[in-house]
């Protein structure tokens, strides 16, 4: 459920009509809700109250500092896979004691950075990491909480491209392992195990291989504790999937997710972690444009958008589906044409839908991509010289762009001419 609907005849953004908000800074942008943002939020926070927990959003799915503060100070801790995210949850607001960091390639610099600026705990994914982690920690004399990331080698049936949680996946240790690394840690200095970490993949529709890797977890947490681990926090990833077709898809919600949680490992006493990305931010996002021209081919209708893949690159990435829809609402009954829906740039790949069945639409027009508010503007580039395109936050019947589009001059002059030419 969003926060953006039809009313009198026009796509609105909570109480802004997203045609206010075009004409004002230009197209194409995102918009976000913060209701929606924060509804989804609570939806994981109530759908965990039967524990002890903190939901960490995964801030890679949309990093604008004004989502993360919307966020925080509604009690979310981050999840952050980088130095960056990190610096960025910090310009946020949120405090080191709710930040986890996660990640496959952790550099010593980024390592030494959150433990200078305060970690709940490293998310280790890697025997080399883990040397890593306690070589930085011994230098600086402290002592970090850690969990490990373990692939516990199950299908999440979903895309290839987003799926982690198999051995042939670069992700975790295998499950197999476990035993064998959590002694390795044990015998280092500067770490403190804390618990296990595990996410399976993303865009999850179904909540099957999520049982089965959280009933691993629960089976290896026994087997950790009798060896003589403190386990005391599970950090369960994130990947519960969103409905991107409004038509067709019903993915479980997060109370379902909660319920099995305490199903699978609810006995263990363990703190709970959760890292949803996608599910607060997806359908908490728009992706706004201005058809540029209807082009007739042969046998098909070309939609040409100022929006491309460059702005919003699921659909050529994952093969994504996003509902494209008029933001000025159809009349009712108008029969539907069939577009081929393109962007502007030089590859076959700027393709965002093809015989997709929408109302008719003309050049000038605006059309709005649902549920892109994740993976959205954070794999934005500036491909063909397009600047990235901004984002704005809508509050009630507030707005605030919370990125501004670059001019042509801040973009060109991001690059320097060596003194030779
Ligand atoms: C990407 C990622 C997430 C979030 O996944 P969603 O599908 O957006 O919920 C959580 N944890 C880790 C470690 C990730 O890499």
């Amino acid at each position: 459920m969003d926060h953006f609907l039809y009313r009198d005849g026009a796509l609105y953004a909570e109480d802004v009509p997203v045609a206010d908000i075009a004409a004002a800074v230009g197209t194409p942008f995102y918009v976000y809700s913060t209701a929606t943002l924060l509804r989804h939020y609570q939806l994981f926070d109530e759908a965990l109250a039967w524990g002890d927990h903190l939901v960490c959003y995964a801030m890679k799915a949309a990093s604008n500092v004004a989502i993360l503060k919307t966020l925080a100070e509604a009690g979310a801790g981050m999840d952050v896979v980088s130095g960056g995210e990190y610096l960025r949850a910090k310009a946020a607001g949120v405090p080191g004691s709710r930040i986890v960091f996660s990640g496959v390639g952790k550099t010593e610099e980024e390592i030494r950075l959150v433990l200078e600026g305060g970690i709940r705990q490293i998310n280790v994914e890697s025997e080399p990491e883990m040397q890593a982690i306690s070589k930085v920690a011994t230098s600086m004399g402290v002592s970090v909480p850690i969990t490990i990331r373990v692939n516990p080698d199950v299908d999440a049936k979903t895309h290839a491209k987003i799926a982690t949680g198999k051995s042939e996946n670069k992700f975790g240790i295998p499950i197999a392992r476990a035993r064998e690394v959590y002694a390795m840690a044990a015998a280092l200095p500067g770490l403190e195990v804390v618990g296990i970490d595990v996410h399976i993949g993303s865009q999850l529709t179904d909540l099957t291989p999520f049982e089965l890797a959280f009933a691993k977890v629960a089976e290896l947490t026994e087997v950790l504790r009798a060896d003589g681990h403190t386990i005391k926090r599970l950090d369960l990833g994130g990947g519960l999937g969103i409905p991107y077709s409004r038509s067709n898809e019903a993915p479980p919600l997060p109370s379902d997710f909660g319920a099995m949680i305490q199903r699978t490992v609810g006995h263990l006493g363990c703190e709970i972690e959760i890292e949803p990305g996608r599910l607060i931010a997806g359908n908490a996002g728009l992706m706004v444009t201005q058809v540029i021209y209807v082009k007739s081919g042969e046998g098909r209708d070309f939609l040409i958008l100022d929006g491309a893949m460059n702005d919003l690159i699921r659909p050529a990435m994952y093969e994504a589906h996003h509902d494209i829809v008029p933001v000025q609402e159809p009349a009712p009954g108008v029969e539907q044409h069939t577009y081929d829906i393109v962007g502007p740039v030089c590859e076959t790949g700027d393709t965002f839908a093809r015989g997709r069945n929408m109302p008719p639409v003309a050049a000038g027009d605006l059309v709005a991509f649902r549920s892109a508010g994740a993976y959205g503007a954070v794999m934005a580039s500036e491909y063909n010289s397009r600047p990235l395109i901004p984002e704005v936050l809508v509050h009630g019947d507030q707005y605030a762009v919370i990125r501004a589009r670059p001019t042509f001059d801040e973009m060109i002059n991001r690059d320097t001419i060596p003194q030779w030419l």
